[in-house]
């Protein structure tokens, strides 16, 4: 399948209150297929005024079809939406390993995974309540769980699909309306989706899709004086550029901005199970994972035979094009892959390399692959421990103790996820309550996507819950409501 068969929707035309229009500038941007380094196409370059536009419109869906609808139909709608995905699912596949870079295995899990949280959020639409407050003789006091209005949605290239899924999932089950501006390297499956929830019969507005670049479209939308909530993952320098832009407008702000998470391995610990583990929840999708467990800490009675274990892993590990069935595609851009070789520089001059992987033969030299390494003996505050590479590179950290363990754990910027491999209960309590980070993951790492599971940071790694319940309550926000009876 080549992406023109994949396709059945114009990319170079945006989604603004329920048609497909060109930018008002007329303008594109190439899409470069990463594993090839070839442009397969191009999408729309939206402007300042299109996201003028797309707010407008909309506002008026919360003013009117879209605004009035009952809570059970707007879930009914999400429903068809996560039917319609689960029919295309191979071609939305398709379009994201062509787009990105992502092997095949990896986008059918995104599809199925944006599915599910049209699923998950459709059905609980209608089971988001409000409160009674006993309150004082002679009143009743109940809260309303009210919609932002509209959603300012700004995702990255990395999981399109999975985090449009949670963003736009969350918000348009609690009622909201959203703009959203994919990131420009991969925007393809954002525009099938919009072309999704057309035929879906989402009324006009609800969802409105603006491609572009960062610094025309996205920042228009964060700081734009019609948008009521702005919903961000992606780098730090724009999450802070983005809070700035919002704060102007007095509005809330989700997000979620990457790590350096750690997997912590204790001497006790069942190593057959942790071992896959250890590695698989970095290399997927070649690092370029917020959550991707960078940084292995690892007790020294089984620090040398992690460290054998896991270089055998590494030496196993091939990098190819997105279409076969090797663990890793290219990285999603050559400015990604610049970044990420200019890390694994600094690391071959100043560490030990315990392995590395291959870059497979049949790879194309113009492609963006790198190779993984793994960094052995790594100093807790060596700028490859401290920074987030977003790429195949993991670093192994020894530690003596708990404690120790713990100090290196929580002494980075970020604090997203952490996973804890150790048999001892007491050891888990402690450190799950002690780990500055969104999630603890004990005696496993990432739980299959969790979308039922609150995630988000502490630290540089960002504010606000996505996934889960706790995603609808950032998408809300709460009235309350004093009646005196006399
Ligand atoms: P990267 O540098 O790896 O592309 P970013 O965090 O900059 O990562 O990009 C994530 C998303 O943020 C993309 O959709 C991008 O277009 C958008 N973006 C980039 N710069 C800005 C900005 N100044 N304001 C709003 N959005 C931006």
């Amino acid at each position: 399948m080549t992406l023109q068969d994949a396709l059945w929707f114009d990319p170079t035309r945006i989604f603004v209150d329920g048609a497909w229009r060109q930018p008002s500038g007329g303008g594109t941007i190439d899409v470069e297929n990463p594993s090839t380094g070839t442009v397969i196409g191009a999408i729309g370059r939206g402007t300042a005024e299109d996201v003028d536009a797309a707010v407008a419109a909309a506002q008026a869906a919360m003013d009117g079809a879209w605004g009035r609808m009952s809570a059970t139909e707007r879930g009914r709608i999400m429903s068809k939406m996560a039917t319609l995905v689960l029919e295309r699912a191979e071609k939305l596949a398709m379009i994201e390993a062509l787009d990105v870079g992502k092997p095949l295995h990896q986008s059918r899990n995104d599809s199925i995974a944006l599915a599910r949280y049209l699923e998950f959020y459709g059905g609980a639409a209608d089971k988001l309540m409000g409160t009674t407050i006993p309150y004082q003789d002679g009143f009743t006091v109940y809260t309303l769980r009210e919609p932002h209005g509209v959603c300012g949605v700004i995702i990255p290239w990395n999981y399109p699909m999975q985090i449009l899924g949670r963003a736009v999932g969350a918000a348009l089950a609690a009622g909201n309306a959203c703009v959203l501006k994919p990131a420009e390297d991969a925007s393809l499956s954002s525009l099938a989706f919009a072309a999704i929830a057309e035929e879906a019969g989402l009324p006009a507005g609800a969802l409105n899709v603006v491609t572009g670049f960062g610094h025309d479209v996205g920042s228009a939308l964060s700081g734009h004086a019609g948008v009521d909530h702005v919903s961000f993952t992606g780098s730090v320098g724009t999450g802070e550029r983005i809070q700035a832009a919002a704060s102007r407008n007095v509005v809330p702000v989700t997000l979620e901005l990457g790590g350096k998470s750690p997997h912590i391995v204790f001497d006790d610990c069942d190593l057959d199970k942790a071992m896959p583990t250890l590695v698989g929840a970095c290399m997927q999708n070649a690092g370029q994972t917020c959550s991707a467990a960078s940084r292995v800490l690892v007790q020294r009675g089984v620090y040398e035979e992690v460290k054998r274990r896991m270089a055998e892993i590494y030496r196993g590990l091939e990098a190819g094009p997105a279409i076969g069935s090797h663990a890793l595609g290219p990285l999603v851009s050559r400015k990604q892959k610049q970044i990420v070789s200019s890390y694994i520089e600094i690391g071959r001059k100043e560490l030990a390399i315990a392995a590395e992987g291959k870059i497979r033969d049949d790879a194309a030299a113009e492609g963006n692959f790198v190779a993984p390494v793994l960094f052995a003996d790594v100093p807790p505050d060596h700028k490859l421990a401290q920074e987030e590479i977003f790429g195949p590179v993991q670093v192994l950290i020894p530690f003596e103790d708990e404690a120790e363990a713990l100090k290196i754990a929580n002494g980075t910027p970020y604090g997203l996820v952490a996973g804890v491999w150790t048999r001892d209960g007491g050891r888990q309590m402690r450190l799950a309550r002690k780990l500055h980070v969104g999630q603890v993951f004990i005696n496993n790492y990432g739980a299959g996507g969790g979308i039922e599971l609150p995630f988000g940071g502490v630290g540089k790694s960002g504010h606000g819950r996505e996934k889960g319940f706790e995603a609808l309550y950032g998408f809300t926000r709460v009235k309350t409501v004093a009646a005196s009876h006399g």
